[in-house]
């Protein structure tokens, strides 16, 4: 599947459909899955039905050895189709030509040529040889987390738990998010987000409330349901008796509108408790699990890891500086926050630097002792944290830095040696400013 090809051969091109005729001369139309597969494998597909049957034989093709990485195009709108697919088919002939001459490129260059063994690897292999690639959520209401992943489901052996996955690829700095579609809350029990929302009684969780108005006696302070102060046509308050006749003199309608019909409470906000469709538990709303969706392409990391060889990046890139993705680190961050808010303690401290003229110094130095360069920094910026310390980056010239149990006099030292590497660094002119600004968490 991976050997080498000879270069430039224009693609054998396969098309499905009910179109009577095929859109490229050269292309071989079937009107079946299964004659194309016995047809033997082609090298792009073009399907040009919509709709969800169109969906269902992109599921197939991806799920199948041959055409798992393979370019094929379909103009089906319907989600499932766009997140499995290549777009719509070129109108010219000598575009597809060159997508495929592109894909072929990196098919090659993809893992030092060795084919993609495993899951993770052939998802690797998809966004490459599109890279940066697409990697969408679909919405589906019958999912129990309202989204999927079509292509995570068809490059699956089996059934996975997509959110798991993308967890653990986005924890790896393997893809990184290109867009916030959707946040959900999730059962803490079981996961499912068939939640269903209701007011309940605030003194005893009763199900059983009403709104109710009521009345306010400025005699003697009694509150209670309207109901209890009419009496012949009148208004009497039913605890002082006194003839309530004008609003606003005599009586008002306070805010205490909800009545419970289990303990007769009155309130002014129910409260609103969360109660899982599919198992069955009872939550206050801030105890649901909260999921944020995204769509995701491959990362920076991810574009180079293709490229190293898979292997060496297990062992290398990943243990550098501990680094780690971007919403890893950002979950690391709101964790530490959140410990600080709970128990004021342990401190923190969360450092950015930022390598000002970066990109010039490389192309001023060339990429070969440019990035040299860079190594030798993030070395000595290695030196300097300890293992529990995670580092992530935001843009080429943006380093953050999440230093755990760090206090004030920490942070002094910690500045202290970033300012000392950017001296040793001053001969040579690499524009770089470590400690360029820096922020103190602490307990408050
Ligand atoms: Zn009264
Ligand atoms: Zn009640
Ligand atoms: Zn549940």
């Amino acid at each position: 599947m991976f050997t080498p090809m000879a270069p430039a051969a224009a693609p054998r091109l396969a098309e499905i459909g009910s179109r009577s005729t095929p859109l490229f001369s050269d292309s071989q139309r079937f009107e079946h899955l299964d004659e194309l597969l016995a047809a033997g494998p082609f090298d792009a597909v073009i399907l040009d039905g919509t709709g969800e049957y169109t969906s269902t034989l992109l599921y197939s093709l991806r799920k199948h050895a041959s055409y798992r990485l393979k370019l094929i195009y379909a103009s089906s709108t319907d989600p499932r189709a766009q997140a499995l697919a290549d777009g719509p088919a070129p109108a010219a002939r000598a575009v597809i030509d060159q997508q495929y001459q592109q894909w072929q490129q990196r098919h090659e260059l993809f893992n030092r040529g060795r084919a993609p063994e495993g899951i993770d690897a052939q998802l690797l292999a998809y966004l490459w040889l599109r890279a940066p690639g697409k990697l969408l959520a679909v919405r589906d209401a019958r999912s129990p987390q309202h989204h999927v992943y079509p292509l995570l489901d068809a490059m699956a052996d089996g059934p996975v738990n997509g959110q798991v996955w993308i967890a653990n690829l986005t924890q790896r700095n393997l893809i990184q998010s290109t867009e916030l579609i959707d946040r959900i809350r999730l059962c803490k029990q079981c996961g499912s987000g068939h939640l269903n929302y209701i007011d309940v009684c605030v003194e005893c969780n009763c199900l059983d409330i009403q709104r109710q108005p009521s009345m306010h006696c400025f005699t003697c302070g009694h509150i209670g349901p309207q109901g209890e102060f009419l009496k012949d046509g009148a208004l009497l308050c039913p605890n002082c008796l006194t003839r309530l006749r004008h609003i606003g003199t005599d009586y008002d309608r306070p805010l205490e509108n909800y009545h419970c019909n289990g303990c007769k409470a009155f309130f002014v906000d129910a409260d609103v408790e969360a109660r899982c469709l599919d198992c069955g538990t009872h939550h206050q709303p801030d105890e649901l699990l909260m999921r944020e969706i995204h769509h995701y392409q491959l990362s920076e990391n991810a574009l180079l890891v293709a490229r190293q060889g898979l292997e060496e990046a297990r062992h290398e890139y990943f243990s550098r500086l501990a680094m780690v993705g971007m919403n890893t680190f950002k979950t690391l961050l709101n964790w530490q926050i959140e410990l600080i808010q709970r128990h004021k303690a342990p401190s923190f401290v969360l450092l950015g630097m930022r390598f000002r003229n970066l990109g010039s110094t490389l192309e001023r130095l060339g990429p070969q002792r440019g990035h040299a360069l860079l190594d030798s920094l993030i070395e000595r910026i290695q030196e300097v944290i300890r293992d529990t310390d995670r580092c992530t980056r935001t843009s080429e010239e943006h380093l953050w830095l999440l230093l755990m149990h760090t206090d004030q006099v920490g942070l002094r030292l910690v500045t202290e040696r970033l300012n000392r590497i950017s001296e040793l660094f001053r001969g040579q002119r690499p524009a770089r400013h470590p400690a360029a600004h820096h922020r103190l968490h602490r307990a408050p």
